[in-house]
């Protein structure tokens, strides 16, 4: 079907049999061990929702059980930045894809403590930091679950503290980041501030229904809340597309088409501008750190309704 008006009855049957096939095939790919609270989810699930641009929400699988949206927060942390200080940010993260691991620390040293983009962890750390300025890390992180709250239109949204936890005590690589971006004077704020913050903005829990309407917003659907200005809507899709799966952004893109952010969770929030906005989640990963049956089925969908970025 290659319509742009899709018809929710048939994309309902579309994705009960993507779901069954999915469940058929197994080929899960890992969960993300080094968050210990991760490690222990079973890798066998999957959930697909997707909101139409009519206002239906059309949804196939475990898409009431709430799991952990990890670096899907990183864009919605990056919408209250913008939305707050406007381009100021660019002056202490870059735009570019970094062609290197969402964890790595390579490229920081090389140049000089500027991340290459808001999406790998080094970059979204100073994103919160930046959000964090001149004010607790309560204040913060409850812009954030404002913003997801209401985009999603449901309060019930929350943060695991147990995965905060679990993160806090095994994160050692983040910890080293935000340390080394201290060193070059690109974190405002203490870091264990920091730290804080982003592992409980990480540790926000959401069904793949809550996660569609959320992606509203980033979507321009004609009924999500007015909480992003259009430019800046554009904005988080073009890094989502260029960056939004870290070394694995150039082959999402060829494969899927559309923009799409990824969290180690298992989830995947993909957008089709002005038409839909996709929740997937399906905890095991691939090489990359994004979800193997999630790419999977962003790959048969976007086949499916013939949504593309590229006409
Ligand atoms: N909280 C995770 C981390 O910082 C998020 C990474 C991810 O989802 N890719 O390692």
């Amino acid at each position: 079907m290659q319509d742009e008006r899709i018809d929710p009855a048939a994309l309902a049957a579309f994705l009960e049999r993507l779901s069954a096939e999915i469940l058929e095939r197994g080929d899960w790919g890992k969960v993300a061990d080094y968050i210990p609270e991760l490690a222990a989810i079973d890798p066998a699930q999957f959930a697909i929702s997707v909101a139409l641009a009519d206002g239906t929400l059309v949804s196939a699988g475990a898409d009431r059980v709430p799991f952990s949206i990890q670096s899907v927060s990183k864009v919605f942390t990056l919408a209250c930045v913008l939305g707050r200080q406007g381009g100021q940010i660019w002056q202490r993260v870059g735009r570019e894809p970094s062609g290197s691991r969402f964890d790595s620390i390579l490229l920081l040293e090389l140049e000089r403590g500027k991340p290459r983009n808001p999406f790998i962890n080094a970059g979204a750390i100073v994103t919160t930091d930046a959000l964090l300025e001149g004010r607790e890390p309560k204040a913060a992180l409850s812009e954030i679950l404002t913003f997801l709250q209401s985009a999603c239109e449901d309060v019930t949204v929350r943060i695991d503290p147990a995965v905060a936890r679990s993160e806090l005590e095994t994160g050692f690589r983040n910890i080293a980041l935000a340390n080394y971006l201290k060193s070059y004077g690109n974190l405002r704020n203490p870091p264990e501030l920091t730290l804080g913050t982003y592992f409980h903005q990480c540790a926000i829990e959401m069904t793949t229904r809550q996660l569609a309407q959320a992606g509203r917003v980033i979507a321009g659907l004609p009924g999500a809340p007015k909480i992003l200005s259009v430019m800046n809507a554009r904005r988080l899709n073009a890094l989502m597309m260029t960056c939004g799966h870290y070394d694995g952004s150039g082959d999402f893109a060829y494969r899927v088409g559309l923009p799409g952010k990824s969290g180690v969770g298992g989830g995947i929030l993909l957008i089709a501008p002005r038409r839909a906005s996709i929740a997937i989640w399906s905890p095991g990963l691939n090489g990359y750190g994004n979800s193997q049956m999630g790419t999977f089925a962003a790959e048969q969908l976007a086949r499916f309704t013939g949504w593309s970025s590229f006409g």
